[in-house]
């Protein structure tokens, strides 16, 4: 049994044992938000198992920057290709330089978005406006990408109570 540990803000933050979430409890450091079935017994008390927890401080030192990958850009763009709107499987999903780099466009997230093959093909090495195609949203540096500081193996399966607070899954899955 492993619990899911959301920060203040009710984000996925980490999974841990539930020998550790319980720990946490014990040292007033999170509160139950979902709870299994099962119960956990000692000599002097009854609880149940914590199935998600959420931390009750902000976490310090959070702020580290959101890795420029593939991943990250496709978690971005919601797994969207950028021009025709289209959800797509990462492995049918391209980088798309937005200002080619043949016009000088830079490998940033402000100028890196997703782009299915077909728009990626069509857009060549043009602007959007030279190609006459419009971005769905203006690509930006993203501050946070939930869960993605880690990673559920889509062989293993999700505990029901933590449907609610993972609305990434099923993009993680459609990664696999
Ligand atoms: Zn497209």
């Amino acid at each position: 049994m492993r619990t899911l540990v959301l920060d203040q803000g009710y984000q996925p933050h980490r999974i841990v044992s539930w020998q550790r979430a319980v720990g946490l409890l014990f040292e007033g450091k999170v509160e139950v938000v979902e709870e299994y079935e099962d119960e956990l017994r000692s000599v002097s008390i009854t609880i149940r198992m914590p199935a998600v927890v959420r931390l009750l401080r902000a976490l310090r030192g959070r702020k580290r920057a959101v890795k420029f990958s593939r991943m990250n850009v496709a978690t971005r763009d919601d797994f969207r290709c950028q021009y025709c709107g289209e959800k797509h499987p990462l492995r049918r999903l391209t980088y798309d330089h937005v200002v080619p780099r043949s016009q000088g466009g830079r490998t940033c997230w402000e100028n890196v978005v997703m782009a299915c093959y077909e728009c990626n093909a069509r857009k060549s090495a043009d602007t959007p406006e030279q190609a006459g195609m419009r971005l769905l949203k203006k690509p930006v540096k993203p501050k946070w990408l939930p869960i993605i500081a880690f990673r559920i193996d889509p062989a293993c399966s999700v505990p029901e109570a933590w449907a609610n607070w993972l609305y990434w899954h099923g993009t993680l899955e459609e990664d696999s």
